[in-house]
């Protein structure tokens, strides 16, 4: 992947790029070019650009670089999305994913190693092995997974592109239940939920992808929808099969329009919080849904609950099932 990396940076100079994006400087010397600088705002040029050495100077605000890096700053992509902007094709997509795809599997191996794991697990109400081994649920303990990888033959820039290692070559995931998100097959992201308080939510950098294990439920004429992947599994657990999961209360044009596919009626099961904000977006999608011609309706869970604590704090599948049956238009 370094390799490629190089490739596209060769195939694709740094002043090629500026001039297609109607930079245009002047000679300064052998093989350099100034010009006003693209990052800030000047009128006298201090931007140089070296084609010998492929990189840029700006010596008004003082950042430099290769031609990633000034898609980055310019752009305020990632890395990762940088480079897929420069050329989709360049991005080894099969390469990230397979990646992903070690990873999901190194996590899944560790889950029984790490009792504070299954404990959580098991705090959060999920316990039946045949759920968790369903959902390829995994546990990143930290620290341990650049190694493993690496001797699979992955490369640093490619761990470092696909979210698993972060900027200091470092593991992403560090004490985390880990949840693989796919598409059709494919694992396009990888959900981490802290097993602490801290930063509860983690993806890797990219698309989280549609819904939630939409192939199991499109055809479904009633579907749950819910925010969170532990909600998912409690529903799950207790029976329910027509349940998705949009991993969030913002829902991407992908997942909206998954729910919009055919008529279906729709069961919002957001967060009940104090705040009202879960509450406040299942009544922004319902309307969508419903401009849409889709039957959607919110299920009130009971104050400060969502599927999740609802279950673990006693609730029971047919309890459930009546809130559903109420659910208002
Ligand atoms: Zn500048």
């Amino acid at each position: 992947m370094g390799e490629d990396v190089e490739t596209l940076k060769r195939r694709l100079p740094l002043l090629e790029y500026l001039r297609q994006h109607h930079w245009t400087g002047h000679p300064a010397g052998r093989s350099e070019f100034v010009g006003l600088c693209p990052l800030h705002e000047e009128t006298r040029p201090s931007f140089y650009v070296n084609t010998r050495k492929n990189v840029f100077y700006c010596h008004g605000c003082g950042q430099g670089g290769d031609v990633i890096r000034f898609v980055q700053l310019s752009r305020r992509l990632s890395f990762r999305q940088s480079l897929a902007h420069l050329d989709p094709q360049t991005i080894p997509a099969v390469d990230a994913s397979a990646a992903l795809e070690s990873a999901a599997v190194f996590y899944q191996q560790q889950l029984d190693h790490y009792p504070e794991a299954l404990s959580y697990l098991n705090r959060r109400g999920v316990h039946d092995p045949t759920l968790i081994r369903e959902l390829d649920t995994g546990y990143a303990p930290g620290g341990s997974l650049r190694r493993h990888l690496t001797a699979q033959g992955y490369s640093f820039d490619l761990l470092r592109q696909s979210g698993l290692l972060n900027v200091n070559g470092s593991d992403a995931f560090y004490q985390r239940i880990v949840f693989p998100l796919r598409q059709g097959e494919q694992i396009v992201n990888l959900y981490g939920r802290s097993i602490g308080a801290a930063f509860a939510h983690r993806f890797m950098p990219g698309a989280k992808g549609g819904l939630y294990a939409w192939e199991k439920v499109r055809h479904c004429s009633e579907v749950i929808l819910v925010e969170g992947l532990f909600d998912y599994a409690v529903l799950r657990q207790a029976g329910f099969h027509n349940v998705t999961c949009s991993l969030g209360t913002h829902l991407n044009t992908d997942q909206f329009h998954q729910l919009c596919e055919g008529p279906r009626t729709v069961y919002l099961t957001f967060d009940v919080d104090a705040n009202q904000s879960g509450q406040l977006a299942a009544e922004q999608l319902a309307h969508r849904l419903d401009a849409k011609g889709i039957d959607a309706r919110r299920v009130l869970l009971p104050e400060g609950h969502d599927p999740n604590s609802f279950f673990v704090q006693g609730g029971d599948a047919p309890q459930f099932q009546s809130f559903v049956e109420a659910a208002q238009p």
